[in-house]
């Protein structure tokens, strides 16, 4: 090699290095957030856009440089990848369905080639590659962070407080009544197919789901594992519940015998902290360049004033894991090093595209306090309302004389187009009564033919990319 060569191939490394064309995009959001269909459109949208050029406001494909991009194995063998395949083979077949919703942590790889734009790197190289690796996992796992930070008896503490609110009596007052008549001081057989306690833990998990499903709140005192438990589906780790007797709670516990059910509880509840919470804290968290985190607002809004005010506090709790630099002890055991944030309003293409900003303005308001306290880290914030699959187009129609913008779509029950209004949709923070007057509906549409080759009709996955990668292609 001569010595030009040479100079230049290690100018290139150091370029190379020095440019960082690897991203590692972490997704997250509560269940039903619409993870599964964002990552599915990321990918689609990457992977169409060198032949279709659709992304206008992502600027390598608007300047013509993004010339491929494939979909590659990601080199983290142990993780399951991300079911792009699946995903797209459900959206455009026969009878079109959504992909599955995100059950754990999977991973795809996506490499896009370009053509360089800035004019010192270019004269070393005029072609280079990003790598992107896109993260999906459940927002309810991140929820388990403060869990890190309190004891067995502290959590249970939070829970009788949690369970005491009114709206949860009604779904709890069994499964509380079970747990108050324990004797939980009494030994128990870890070992007996009666499996006393994992049978408890599961009326306890069961009773607070069904209370979750009817009343859309996703604050649920219960760890994220007994949502969405991954690969630790039947682990006994998983088969532990707060002790509710004020009285017990009230005791020291130090004399308590180790095969008491309060010492077997606050075991498995510690294994759970040390085994489960935080490897999964120092595998993902601390290694993710860029977070989005999807919000459905719009079911928020359908859902009243108290589901609002408990997403409020959950979307707070979900991000606190970025904001933790004030608290030491979390600080000194994981240092995320997210540098941008997306939170992103999902499913907007229910909305006629005049509300957009609306949507938009009434989440920025909701996450207000969740934004600056991330903010406050140094950490780059940006708020959007997108949908990933679009299930509509927008009209225009007339109604007592004036313009109504609405969205027309597929009707799903007859599967004939249909013109949709889903009301006025509030820029601002309501107050109860304001919110029992609200009048809204997002009915959903039918998924539209679909092809399978070109770019899923999408709104605004162009700034959302150009936000989140955009700079890695210069
Ligand atoms: P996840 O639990 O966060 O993975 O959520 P999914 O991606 O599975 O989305 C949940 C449901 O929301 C889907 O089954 C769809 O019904 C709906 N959905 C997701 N993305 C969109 C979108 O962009 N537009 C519309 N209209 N619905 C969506």
């Amino acid at each position: 090699m001569s010595w030009l060569d040479a100079t230049l191939k290690k100018s290139q490394h150091l370029l190379e290095r020095g440019l960082d064309r690897n991203v590692r995009l972490a997704v997250t959001g509560l269940s039903g957030a619409g993870k599964t269909g964002f990552i599915t459109s990321l990918i689609n949208q990457l992977l169409t856009a060198p032949t279709y050029h659709q992304l206008t406001f992502f600027k390598p494909n608007a300047d013509g440089r993004l010339t491929a991009s494939k979909l590659a194995q990601h080199p983290e063998l142990h993780i399951p990848g991300f079911d792009y395949h699946g995903a797209i083979d459900r959206l455009t077949g026969n009878n079109p369905v959504w992909p599955a919703s995100t059950r754990g942590v999977s991973q795809a790889q996506i490499k896009c080639r370009f053509h360089v734009s800035n004019k010192w790197v270019k004269k070393v190289q005029a072609d280079s590659t990003v790598t992107i690796d896109i993260i999906d996992y459940p927002g309810e796992w991140l929820l388990d962070l403060p869990l890190l930070g309190m004891s067995f008896k502290e959590w249970c503490q939070a829970c009788v407080k949690y369970l005491s609110s009114e709206r949860r009596e009604a779904f709890c007052s069994r499964i509380k009544s079970e747990i108050t008549a324990l004797d939980v001081t009494q030994a128990v057989d870890e070992t007996s197919t009666s499996n006393q306690l994992g049978v408890v833990a599961k009326k306890y998990t069961e009773a607070l789901l069904k209370y979750r499903e009817q009343h859309n709140d996703f604050s649920l005192a219960l760890p994220g594992r007994f949502i969405l438990p991954g690969e630790f589906e039947g682990a006994p780790t998983l088969e532990f519940f707060p002790i509710l007797n004020e009285d017990i709670l009230s005791l020291d516990w130090g004399t308590v015998p180790a095969n008491s059910i309060i010492k077997v509880l606050e075991k498995r509840f510690n294994y759970y902290k040390n085994e489960v919470i935080r490897p999964f804290f120092d595998e993902y968290f601390s290694k993710v360049d860029r977070q989005i985190v999807l919000i459905d607002t719009c079911s928020v809004l359908e859902s009243g004033y108290d589901s609002y005010i408990d997403l409020k506090q959950t979307i707070e709790k979900l991000l606190d894991g970025y904001s933790y630099g004030r608290s030491n002890w979390l600080k000194r055991l994981f240092s995320p090093s997210i540098d941008k944030l997306l939170i992103a309003t999902s499913k907007v293409d229910l909305v006629p595209p005049d509300q957009h900003a609306a949507l938009e303005s009434f989440m920025q308001k909701m996450v207000a306090q969740a934004r600056n306290n991330v903010g406050y880290e140094g950490v780059d914030v940006e708020t959007m309302a997108i949908s990933a699959i679009s299930t509509s187009e927008p009209v225009i129609t007339e109604h007592d004389g004036q313009k109504l913008h609405c969205v027309k779509g597929k009707d799903r029950g007859s599967g004939n187009s249909v013109i949709h209004y889903p009301g006025k949709v509030p820029e601002t923070i309501l107050s109860r009564s304001q919110w029992n007057q609200l009048e809204i509906d997002f009915s959903p549409f039918d998924i539209p033919e679909l092809n399978a080759d070109e770019p899923l009709p999408h709104i605004r996955m162009d700034k959302v990319l150009q936000y989140l990668i955009g700079d890695k292609f210069l």
